[in-house]
């Protein structure tokens, strides 16, 4: 259905500039900043506004085409954007001239062929709001203030949300009143709101009416209103009327007045949100690009928006009249709205989007001053500020607590917001980055109640599963007993039995036990005191090796990616290939290495298994020259290989053995250092330095009553041996695959320590891709574009298995042409063939598409390039 939407220029300057910028550069460069500048402008200006008048040849024109609106439910609109010319002002000052140019534009519409025409800004005052151009016709006509108001009441609920504002417990002010949008939205607000104060230029009838009705405080001076109301709904027809200086801290102002309602020029305050209401982004199937003011970028004005959606409803009829709008008819058009994929969940500034930090500088400024966060309990402003008016300080309690599920509505954007954008970025088109809200056994389940099989188990923190009920009894027995939390310098019973049963079954010579929280610090630890017990500095560990992201494990880290912006890292760390016994024995001759750690697989690096006998081989090597051996079974521990500890398989016995990941249960953060005695007595074996390497954590009741329960499950489920079962399982069927499939190039691991190897991509594609960049740019931006290219089977297959069968796996990142295949030890074997039919499924589906990529690339070379770049 074709609509037709009436507008005008801000004030006379904006008209000025429309018309000045013929080339649309201004707009474009500007983009919705535009709509600042002109206000900005505008009360620049003022003076010479005054004499403004209205120039003889001024008439209505046609600005803008909306042509094929889709709306996602396939409906479609036509539109056309008329101007009259006048400003705002003079609108207010010469109704009579206004409406007979909005009696033109409309019959202009009308002969186009529109069947509604909404009413933009003042258009939609002038004429008691619509009704008299709904009486003359000949078409329909809305101001569309109706889903203004909803938009507007949206963002006020969107912005308590996303303040802990609880809005029953606040007063609101509504300014503006007896207007149509204050009225409507003090009607909505007030069964909702603790207190509503209403703001009207005098005490008119209807107003007073309105204020009685809602059990309303009703005022004629916005600054009381401002000091008993932080949050503000405000829609004069006048603008200008909110001192931005005069709001208290912590205050929500709505501003839907056009102009705005708040007096420009506006100092940034960090403490207060100034949210432009009454917009919308248009769905996602229209296009962005039209250049009427405000439309910018998909956004628009709703009365704009209400015109839209009865066009695209094919609802010729009059909507939104007069000063009384429906309740019920402002949800309705929000719901059909939303239906059309109109999107209210965006907070705008002065027309634009609310920038993310904008909101976490508010609630930064906001919850630091409330009593219970100041320093003194009375030395806060805010609370200053309650003191002199004599109220009493609303409860500016946190929220209530709420279900991790409750908590998972918001959880991207504020993690976005807060933990890590580009995480979040990198999935929001893919659905790569789920939001989990539960965990139990093998599975995962997302906020849709979507269940995923866990083939990551936190990268081998989860041995033994989410929650397994052992080690939920265990935490929850510790916290019933009461259990102390941390006592430091002093015994913890936990502690001390946790330590003699890992000693009992780690490899002969370990006899002693730090527990530090996490597998970094095991490493530290190890580190350190493999210096203080040799009293030899150097460090020596493998390429592609992974131990950690603190500096000192950092150091021995093999990943020059992590390393890169973080130098200078320790000193005298060296690094040799992984399984290289001759490398190890040169790098071992000159005796100045305190240790050498090793990880018996390497997860991070491509789970690659040392060369059989490379471990054992190593040990000897390390005795002869004095090194210690230092084997890093953070991940490899536990059970994750076959056997309780990776080292077990050929009987080594290391100086030094790390471990963390699961020895918490899955539960709590717990990492250990297992080490001989007499080195132990060496680096920390008197008065002086008994306690020379401590933390503060290490040790606590929690993490030890999860770890003695992990023991104890791992003995009486012998996971281990299912670990070795679902292993062979797995190796035999991706082996046969490997056969079959060649994108596959191998599997390798040990038990369920496992990684799938995907062939490089063919070098037509790794061309092709770099042909599209000429420029060589994207490769200055991405360094190792090469390998990003080779890791897309990889990521592909990620997804694929994540979307379409309901299985989450990652890949290496070290080197993400691997697949990680780590699922829990107690993975049934039910589960193990359910992965490998969406494996077997996905890979083939991957073949298929590279094949035919390939040869759709080879061809075009062959026809229009004549020859492929070869890339190496
Ligand atoms: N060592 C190894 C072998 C690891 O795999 C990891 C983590 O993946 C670490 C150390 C570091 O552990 P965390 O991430 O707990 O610091």
């Amino acid at each position: 259905m074709k609509f037709s939407f009436l507008i005008h220029p801000l004030t006379n300057e904006t008209k000025g500039l429309m018309q000045l910028d013929k080339s649309r550069m201004l707009l474009a460069n500007w983009g919705s900043n535009i709509l600042r500048f002109c206000l900005d402008l505008h009360r620049a200006t003022e003076a010479m506004q005054e004499e403004a008048a209205i120039s003889d040849n001024a008439q209505v024109r046609l600005v803008d085409e909306l042509a094929k609106l889709a709306s996602p439910t396939g409906a479609q609109a036509d539109g056309r954007l008329y101007e009259i010319p006048m400003d705002a002002r003079s609108i207010l000052d010469n109704p009579e001239q206004a409406i007979q140019y909005m009696e033109q534009a409309v019959d202009d519409a009308a002969k186009w062929g529109a069947r509604v025409v909404g009413l933009g800004s003042m258009t939609g005052i002038v004429g008691g709001q619509g009704e008299h151009l709904a009486q003359r016709g000949p078409v329909a006509v809305t101001t569309g203030n109706s889903l203004t108001v909803y938009a507007a009441l949206q963002s006020l609920l969107t912005a308590c949300a996303e303040t802990d504002i609880d809005l029953r417990r606040e007063a609101v002010a509504v300014v503006g009143v007896p207007g149509s949008i204050a009225t409507a939205a003090a009607r909505w607000l007030a069964p909702r709101c603790r207190n509503l104060l209403l703001v009207g230029r005098r005490v008119s009838p209807r107003a007073s009416r309105l204020a009685a009705e809602l059990t309303a405080e009703l005022l004629v001076d916005i600054p009381p209103a401002l000091a008993g109301a932080r949050l503000v709904v405000s829609a004069t027809s006048t603008g200008n009327c909110i001192e931005p200086a005069s709001l208290r801290p912590g205050s929500v102002v709505i501003d839907v007045g056009v102009p705005t309602d708040l007096i420009p020029p506006i100092a940034p305050r960090d403490d207060v949100l100034l949210l432009s209401g009454g917009l919308a982004y248009v769905p996602v199937t229209m296009p962005r690009d039209s250049m009427f003011l405000g439309f910018y970028q998909g956004v628009i004005p709703c009365c704009l928006g209400e015109t839209m959606v009865l066009a695209l409803e094919e609802r010729a009829e009059c909507f939104s009249l007069g000063r009384d709008l429906d309740l019920d008819s402002i949800e309705e058009i929000g719901d059909l709205a939303r239906k059309h994929g109109f999107d209210f969940s965006q907070l705008f500034s002065f027309g634009q989007k609310l920038e993310s930090s904008a909101l976490a500088r508010f609630r930064k400024a906001t919850v630091r001053r409330r009593p219970e966060y100041s320093h003194n309990g009375t030395n806060g402003r805010f609370h200053d500020h309650f003191q002199t008016n004599g109220r009493v300080p609303p409860d500016v309690s946190l929220p209530p607590s709420l279900t991790t599920a409750q908590l998972a509505d918001r959880a991207s954007q504020l993690h976005e917001r807060y933990i890590n954008p580009i995480l979040v970025g990198l999935g929001r088109n893919n659905g790569f980055i789920k939001t989990f809200v539960r965990g139990l056994g093998n599975e995962l389940w997302d906020a849709d109640g979507k269940a995923y099989l866990d083939f990551v188990a936190g990268f081998g923190s989860l041995n033994l599963g989410h929650n397994h009920p052992a080690v939920v009894r265990a935490v929850r027995a510790a916290l019933e007993e009461q259990a102390p939390g941390f006592t430091q310098s002093a015994i913890n019973p936990l502690a001390a039995t946790l330590a003699e049963q890992l000693v009992a079954l780690a490899p002969p010579g370990l006899e002693m036990v730090f527990f530090a929280n996490s597998g970094t610090e095991a490493v530290e630890a190890a580190l350190k005191l493999a210096r203080a017990a040799t009293g030899r500095p150097g460090l020596l560990s493998c390429e592609r090796s992974f131990h950690g992201k603190s500096l000192g494990s950092l150091s021995v880290t093999g990943n020059p990616v992590y390393h890169r912006p973080f130098g200078p890292l320790l000193p005298e760390c060296q690094s040799i290939p992984f399984g290289d016994l001759e490398a190890l024995e040169r790098a071992l001759y000159m005796r100045r290495f305190a240790a050498f750690i090793v990880e018996p697989i390497q997860g991070e690096g491509g789970m690659i298994v040392a060369p059989a006998g490379y471990l054992r081989a190593a040990q000897e090597l390390c005795r002869t020259s004095d090194t210690l051996l230092i084997v890093d079974e953070v991940q490899t521990g536990l059970g994750r290989t076959g056997t309780l500890f990776a080292v077990d398989e050929e009987g080594v016995e290391p100086d030094i053995l790390t471990l963390a990941k699961s020895l918490g249960g899955g539960l709590v953060p717990l990492g250990a250092m297992l080490c001989r005695r007499d080195l132990w007595m060496k680096a920390y074996g008197s008065a002086r330095t008994f306690a020379l390497h401590t933390t503060t954590f290490g040790g606590g009741s929690l993490a030890c009553a999860a770890g003695l329960a992990t023991l104890r499950v791992l003995r009486e489920e012998d996971l281990c041996a299912n670990a070795r079962a679902r292993g062979l399982q797995l190796q035999h069927a991706i082996g046969d695959l490997a056969g079959r499939c060649h994108l596959v190039r191998c599997v390798r691991g040990r038990g369920l320590m496992l990684g799938l190897e995907f062939r490089p991509m063919p070098d037509t594609m790794v061309a092709h891709f770099k042909g599209t960049d000429p420029s060589g740019s994207i490769s200055l931006l991405v360094p190792n574009l090469d390998e990003l290219i080779h890791s897309i089977p990889g990521l592909y297959a990620m997804q694929i298995l994540l979307q379409t069968h309901g299985i989450y796996t990652q890949v290496a990142r070290s080197n993400p042409r691997v697949l990680r295949i780590q699922p829990p030890l107690a993975i049934t074997e039910e589960q193990v063939s359910r992965f490998l039919s969406a494996l077997e499924n996905t890979c083939h589906e991957l073949q298929f598409l590279n094949e035919s990529v390939d040869s759709t690339i080879r061809k075009s070379i062959g026809t229009h390039q004549g020859g492929a770049r070869v890339v190496g």
